[in-house]
């Protein structure tokens, strides 16, 4: 009986030993690493163009100085790896940054933190997640620090470090509409292009990569019963049907993905006064002339917007043709013909570029009145096709395509 008894006790005294012992070890890692990892956001609430930033703060809460590893955190400006547990609504988020290899440690790679000081770093998190679905989100850091040991680098020629976990608070947001995950574009081949070129054309490609993004977000995101009554869609694209709303929302699903994902060559081998040019069948080869290197990176015929026209183009992409150009031209078309608008290069270059802003949605819902949104009330009435009196650019068009270069699809220097 006493035996018995004896080992009740010992496996007492066991459990209660194991219990302290993992508390301690745990306690001991917190002190090793001493820095504490604080998170914000600077709203609760985002919507889809909304870049996601979080502020990262690092503070070293020991009395001594501590010296760590910058990688892997957003100290880095970028990611470099996995580092934070996202989750939505209990779902974890699938990390899409970059996976580092890495070469030994240099002297910058290292920070020091007196004893109570911070450094922050600032990142987009849907540079690094997948975040596309409406909902809560909840994030918070979630590697290891690599601290350098002072005692045992002490002691040894090698420099000694010690994986730590930092203590991190959670942050958390809510989106309030869906998005699209951040694509790491496909870098674009150059064709005939000089250093300076290069440049201005890796700024015009991701320019335009936004761009398509922001278009196909805002198409998608405007509810049925407010596309009828959407100002920024009409203006280019005429009255709304949903079949032409879904024609223009797959043209622009098809020009972000050329742009984003696909293979693109740019060739610097035109010097004629056009923007530039494409063959429909050679897809994703777009080659840039006079007016292009003129031209700003954003707004109306620009850069960015010259990337949307041209791409729009490929048979591949949306088999768009140059109903008409610039933008008062586009207008007028949107009016009179919105079957050809809604195959109109410019069309959807000048909903792209969006300048001015014009808004998606109606401001106040009160368009209720028009309750099936598919059948607009206004007479179709036909085709009238030659609108006005044709303007010296279009004359001058009809002459280059009697010239028998219509195959090759321009962006008309004169608009
Ligand atoms: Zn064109």
């Amino acid at each position: 009986m006493n035996n018995k008894l004896q080992k009740i006790v010992l496996v007492f005294i066991l459990g209660f030993m194991q219990i302290v012992g993992v508390s301690y070890a745990n306690k001991e890692s917190y002190v090793v690493s001493g820095l504490e990892v604080k998170l914000s956001m600077p709203q609760g609430e985002y919507f889809a163009a909304d870049a996601l930033m979080l502020n990262f703060t690092l503070t070293n809460i020991t009395s001594e100085p501590v010296t760590f590893l910058k990688w892997e955190t957003p100290l880095e400006n970028d990611f470099t790896g996995d580092m934070f547990a996202v989750h939505l609504e209990g779902q974890k988020i699938r990390y899409i940054g970059k996976l580092v290899k890495r070469a030994a440690p240099q002297e910058n790679d290292f920070i020091t933190l007196a004893a109570g000081e911070s450094i922050s770093g600032v990142i987009d998190l849907a540079d690094g997640y997948a975040i596309e679905n409406e909902g809560n989100y909840t994030l918070a850091f979630n590697k290891h620090l690599q601290i350098v040991d002072n005692l045992a680098t002490k002691n040894s020629s090698k420099l000694n470090l010690k994986l730590a976990p930092a203590n991190s608070s959670a942050v958390g947001f809510m989106l309030n509409e869906g998005r699209y995950m951040k694509q790491r574009a496909k870098q674009a081949n150059f064709s005939s292009c000089d250093a300076s070129q290069q440049s201005v054309l890796n700024n015009a490609h991701a320019a335009a990569i936004v761009i398509a993004e922001e278009s196909l977000n805002s198409l998608n995101n405007t509810a049925t019963s407010e596309q009828a009554t959407a100002e920024r869609y009409t203006t280019w694209f005429g009255s709304h049907t949903s079949s032409r709303y879904s024609t223009v929302t797959s043209h622009f699903t098809k020009i972000h993905d050329a742009l984003a994902n696909q293979q693109v060559t740019l060739h610097c081998d035109c010097t004629d006064s056009f923007f530039a040019y494409v063959f429909i069948g050679d897809e994703y080869n777009i080659h840039l002339c006079n007016a292009f290197w003129n031209a700003a990176l954003k707004g109306t015929d620009s850069q960015a917007g010259t990337l949307i026209h041209e791409t729009s183009h490929f048979t591949v992409v949306a088999a768009t043709d140059d109903h008409v150009y610039g933008q008062n031209e586009a207008k007028i078309l949107a009016i009179n013909n919105p079957n050809n608008a809604i195959d109109n290069a410019d069309s959807h270059e000048y909903f792209a570029e969006n300048t001015p802003a014009l808004l998606m949605e109606d401001g106040d819902g009160s368009s209720d009145d028009n309750s099936d949104g598919s059948t607009s009330n206004n007479s179709d009435d036909g085709t009238s096709s030659a609108s006005g009196g044709g303007s010296f650019d279009q004359y001058l068009l009809y002459f280059l395509m009697l010239l028998g270069i219509s195959k090759i699809s321009r962006k008309y220097w004169l608009k």
